[in-house]
């Protein structure tokens, strides 16, 4: 058997979309993915324009429903707002990490090996592309972001009025997020503090926010209900360049997924991970992709502190709402956080 130059640990989109960028680079590249796609995951399922830009250029685009930007509701004030340039994919993600893992498994120097979970062999350099909860955080610690919060995605048929924006609606008790998948049906994620928290979560939203009642009232779930807790991870060291380690993806941090950036993050820093490992300046990749991640986490704690209630947030739409378009171009990366709340 050839040996190869690059364990990557995971195969969701971080170590899918690097093993295609490596292996077209001619780096010898075996994957490991302990699951078998496809595989549901608790996820909002929204890429923002800069991953699907970054995804073109690695991958090409599959077929998913298109958004335009994004409508916020709060207490019957609603705002729309639309992406600077270009367009957002809604993903579903079962389909979407099958389809980039199959294309990873097809591109030459990859061995992907699904169904298999990482024992500890390696090559020379190993790459934690396993999630936000990744086994490696023993090596490089992360840290847990506050405020602790849990999020809960499922699939409905027969939800009313689905547009081209994904919808966010902020109440009191969370955040809901709707958005197309496709075939008539719709994903429907919501967000939660720990201390609000409820299982039923995402049925109680439905019901407490006016418009949803109406538009849910036929709604018939087609996935399981899904959970992930806790959500965003700031991790300070993402290379052991003694150890020939790096980390990508979620494993590297994660911002709050109120800010809908994870996997657009982790598509747009693929290629800095690939030339860092091609070229062996490991440091190049960790002060980028850390950067990168700072920007998402202050974001993240904004856009948290601006919908602390639904009273706050319905204030910010009304007479705040010239600050949503800058803050969408920093979520899309197209301005720092610093030139647009000036
Ligand atoms: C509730 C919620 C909502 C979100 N909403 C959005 C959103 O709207 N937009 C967005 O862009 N992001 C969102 N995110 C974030 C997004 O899900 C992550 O950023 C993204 O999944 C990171 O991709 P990844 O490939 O790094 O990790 P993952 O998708 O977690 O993939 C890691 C893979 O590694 C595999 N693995 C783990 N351990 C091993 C092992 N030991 N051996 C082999 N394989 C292993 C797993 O099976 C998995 O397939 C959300 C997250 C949550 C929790």
């Amino acid at each position: 058997m050839v040996k190869a130059d690059v364990t990557v640990v995971g195969g969701g989109p971080a170590g899918a979309a690097l093993a295609v960028e490596l292996g077209r680079r001619g780096v010898r590249v075996v994957l490991y993915e302990k699951a078998r796609h496809p595989r549901l995951k608790p996820c909002g399922e929204g890429l923002l324009p800069h991953g699907v830009a970054a995804l073109r250029d690695i991958a090409g685009v599959p077929e998913a429903p298109r958004v335009r930007g994004l409508r916020f509701v709060a207490a019957g004030v609603s705002v729309d707002a639309d992406f600077p340039e270009g367009s957002g994919l809604v993903v579903r993600r079962d389909r979407f990490d099958a389809w980039l893992f199959e294309l990873a498994a097809g591109t030459p120097n990859v061995d992907a090996r699904p169904g298999t979970p990482y024992r500890g062999s390696r090559s020379r350099l190993l790459v934690g592309a396993d999630g936000a909860r990744s086994m490696f955080h023993r090596r490089l610690p992360g840290t847990v972001a506050r405020p602790l919060r849990v999020g809960l995605s499922t699939h409905v048929a027969g939800l009313e009025r689905l547009g081209d924006r994904v919808e966010v609606f902020f109440h009191d008790d969370g955040e809901l997020y709707l958005a197309p998948s496709g075939g008539g049906e719709a994903l429907v994620a919501g967000l939660f503090d720990y201390s609000r928290f409820r299982p039923d979560g995402v049925t109680h939203l439905l019901s407490a926010i006016p418009e949803l009642r109406d538009r849910a009232a036929h709604i018939e779930p087609t996935t399981p209900l899904l959970a992930s807790a806790p959500l965003g991870l700031h991790v300070s060291r993402i290379v052991d360049e003694e150890d020939g380690l790096i980390l990508v993806g979620g494993a590297a941090g994660t911002p709050d997924p109120i800010t809908g950036d994870g996997m657009a993050l982790a598509l747009a820093s693929t290629r800095s991970a690939a030339d860092a490992i091609v070229s062996g300046d490991l440091r190049a990749y960790a002060r980028r992709r850390l950067a990168m991640g700072r920007t998402a986490n202050r974001l993240g704690r904004l856009m948290l502190r601006l919908s602390r209630t639904e009273r706050r947030a319905a204030w910010v739409l009304r007479d705040l709402s010239a600050l949503v378009p800058p803050l969408i171009a920093v979520a899309v990366g197209r301005t720092s956080l610093g030139s647009a709340t000036d």
